[in-house]
């Protein structure tokens, strides 16, 4: 399939941000590129969101809260329905949608598809909660009678990365709304796009003006105004463990409420006893899925010694199906990496790998397509590494980078999982149920895998142990992380 001209996909060209119901420029009228990876080239352009623009955003959220367009003085019932609507539009737009975030952050059209299909049964599975948020009726004595209510956190600022532009947003608008909070969300700068066509479909379904607003723009002018800006209660951040860092830090200030999704270095321990051929097919989707810009990427892939060296093989193997191209090419199994920048961050860390200690034993080949020749383009990388000194075995890499080391036997393995600062997620490859769950209990990640890699059903459970985050998202404990308690005493007394 030819690479699509990008002016003829619903949502690219030159967008307006949407603040209290309506399409706006930007104040002093900036705008920057969004950019197609596979080409290099302009995709379209959007608002450069700055203070001043955030002001007014933050301003439309905190007067649609406080005026009761959103939350407790709207029913339940209508809020459902309208988070419903909302799904049905998406799932109406559905390829659009897809091409858009090909077009905007480069992943396969099928993976995008997936991911807008993820992003409409959220949609749908947070209507569901919203008629279901209950409180309690702690025993207090028989002269009183204690009610224990949930309300909405209040206005949220939500500032999400690149890596699944649409999902990540819905993560958190989802819960958010279902909880009656109003938002302001600021989405990647490099993938700002089906951002907008979120806020469209809001508007499509009923959301009221202000409740659901969008900033463009970069992170230190369009997302840090939040950050101390005194009317916004909740910041929801999904990014980078330095990012995280600064908004922990910096919200401490007004203890606003924070919810951290972070980094990873995710081990991938492969048992001697793993069923195959699934574990050599998980292990790889689970390193160059995405083009490897997953948080949860099980790119420290510990494989037990008496098949390590079978294993690697497999791997390499496995490797070499995989395809490079456009993201609109159904034939294309990896896009290219988002940017020039994370594609040169990415190549640093390939070509620093052998003089720290590292080994080559597979190299991926860009696509030849002339066409794609200004893409982002890094093909997958296995190394091999004798312990976890070396970066690429330690650092977070973002990009399609396996190391492989081998380990002797469960304590050892353990040991080698556990040398990280991080603790998002961790696969195990087992046929031995006992050794499964002995291993699933004593790992320190907020997600584990057994035989398997990567799902994360939104009815679940997401988040991160150690340095990889504070709080949770999906299912149930997103929607508490919108919402406070409050407890009313009643003096039944005479
Ligand atoms: P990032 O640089 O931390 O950026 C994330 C978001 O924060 C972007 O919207 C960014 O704006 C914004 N931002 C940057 N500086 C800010 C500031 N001072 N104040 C407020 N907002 C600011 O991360 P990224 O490179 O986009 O994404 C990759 C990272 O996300 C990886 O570390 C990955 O592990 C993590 N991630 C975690 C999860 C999870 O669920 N745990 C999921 C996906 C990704 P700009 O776009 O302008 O930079
Ligand atoms: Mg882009």
């Amino acid at each position: 399939m030819q690479h699509e001209t990008t002016v003829t996909v619903p949502g690219a060209g030159n967008r307006q941000m949407c603040i209290d119901g309506a399409w706006v420029d930007s104040i002093d009228g900036e705008r920057f590129d969004s950019i197609d990876p596979a080409t290099g080239q302009p995709l379209g352009s959007v608002p450069r969101g700055r203070a001043a623009d955030v002001d007014r955003a933050v301003a439309a959220a905190r007067r649609a809260f406080d005026t009761g367009r959103w939350g407790q003085a709207v029913s339940e019932r209508s809020r459902a329905e309208v988070l419903h609507r909302m799904a049905a539009l998406v799932r109406d737009r559905r390829d659009d949608l897809a091409r858009l975030e090909v077009l905007d952050c480069g992943k396969p059209f099928a993976d995008a598809q997936a991911d807008i299909d993820e992003v409409a049964f959220m949609f749908d599975y947070y209507a569901g909660w919203a008629t279901k948020i209950t409180g309690d009726i702690p025993p207090v004595g028989p002269d009183a009678m204690s009610l224990v209510v949930r309300e909405p956190v209040g206005v949220c600022g939500l500032i999400v990365p690149w890596n699944y532009p649409m999902l990540m947003a819905a993560q958190k608008v989802a819960p958010a709304l279902a909880a009656g909070c109003t938002v302001v969300l600021k989405p990647a700068e490099q993938t700002p796009l089906t951002a907008l066509q979120m806020a469209e479909i809001a508007l499509d379904a009923g959301v009221p003006d202000g409740v659901f607003n969008v900033v463009t723009g970069f992170g230190v002018e369009a997302g840090e105004p939040m950050l101390t800006d005194p009317r916004v209660d909740k910041i929801s951040f999904t990014g980078s463990l330095a990012v995280g860092r600064h908004i922990q830090r910096t919200c401490a200030e007004s203890l606003k409420r924070v919810t951290l999704e972070l980094g990873g270095k995710s081990p991938n321990i492969v048992f001697a006893d793993a069923p195959m051929p699934q574990a050599v097919a998980g292990t790889c989707l689970g390193v160059f899925g995405n083009q490897g810009e997953v948080c949860s990427a099980g790119s420290r892939v510990l494989v037990q010694r008496s098949i390590y060296e079978a294993f690697v093989g497999a791997l390499v193997a496995e490797s070499e199906s995989i395809r490079l191209g456009s993201g609109l090419d159904p034939l294309t199994t990896m896009g290219p990496l988002v940017s020039a920048a994370q594609m040169d961050r990415v190549r640093g860390y390939i070509d620093g790998a052998p003089a720290d200690g590292a080994r080559l034993v597979h190299a991926g080949r860009r696509p030849d397509d002339p066409a794609l020749a200004g893409g982002f383009f890094v093909p997958p990388m296995i190394f091999e590494v004798d312990d976890q000194r070396p970066r690429i075995a330690r650092e977070e890499i973002f990009g399609p980078v396996m190391t492989v080391i081998p380990f002797d036997d469960d304590g050892d393995a353990l040991r080698l999982a556990h040398d990280t600062d991080y603790g998002l997620a961790a696969a195990i490859w087992t046929s031995d149920i006992g050794r499964a769950m002995r291993t699933a209990r004593a790992v320190r990640a907020g997600v584990v895998w057994v035989n398997d890699s990567q799902p994360a059903p939104s009815e679940a459970m997401w988040g991160g142990y150690k340095q990889s985050g504070v709080g949770r998202e999906l299912g149930p404990y997103a929607l508490d992380s919108y919402l406070e308690s409050k407890q009313i005493y009643i003096n039944l007394g005479q």
